[in-house]
């Protein structure tokens, strides 16, 4: 194994940020050396900034989203639609859906979704609080904005059982060509999807 080759504090910074995602030892390692060089602009306001975070940070006690108030800056938007509620797995759908910037709905974040191999089940997602606030009254669509993995759409398709039983409108993302797709490079099954989810022109 390598020799260090700074302190324990430095090593220390490099093996946690060598744990987020996108980062690994290398990048973690260019991260800290950049860091260590600009201490004053970089180095102590992000110290000071993820301290802050690290002690504000909650989960939503509503739709499940992470943010510093609870509820979170989504569910307080008086500008957002409440009669459409879109389920997404994790966080980072909703904020990926969020920059699509195509729907002002409200969220509800599931947190996983079902998967028997791992020993997921339905207990290990928000659903009694989707389907109280689905059922609440004001909720008239409820979008499955699932990933279109195995998981998913098993998901997808155990939340449209609850709900259509309960009384509520289900709908799901399209599935099929990308935007800017060439269909002599889509796969089979995105094909067979996208002609199974066509729709009418006009
Ligand atoms: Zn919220």
């Amino acid at each position: 194994m390598a020799q260090n080759l700074a302190g324990p504090e430095i090593e220390r910074l490099i093996q946690l940020l060598a744990r987020v995602p996108g980062l690994g030892p290398r990048s973690a390692r260019r991260a800290v050396l950049h860091l260590m060089k600009k201490r004053e602009d970089l180095l102590h306001p992000l110290g000071e900034a993820m301290r802050i975070a690290a002690e504000r940070i909650v989960t939503c006690s509503e739709c499940g989203n992470l943010d510093t108030m609870d509820p979170c800056s989504i569910c307080r938007d008086p500008r957002r639609d409440p009669s459409i509620l879109v389920v997404v797995e994790n966080v980072g759908d909703l904020w990926a859906l969020e920059r699509a910037g195509a729907i002002r709905a409200s969220y509800h974040v599931l947190g996983a979704t079902l998967s028997p191999f791992d020993g997921v089940g339905p207990e290990d997602l928000s659903l009694p609080k989707l389907v109280e606030r689905a059922t609440g009254g004001s909720v008239k669509e409820v979008i499955l904005a699932l990933n279109a993995t195995v998981e998913g759409q098993t998901t997808a398709h155990y939340i449209t059982d609850l709900l259509t039983e309960a009384g509520v409108k289900v709908t799901r993302l399209a599935h099929g060509v990308p935007v800017g797709g060439e269909l002599d490079y889509l796969d089979e099954g995105t094909l067979s999807a996208a002609l199974l989810s066509r729709t009418a022109i006009g």
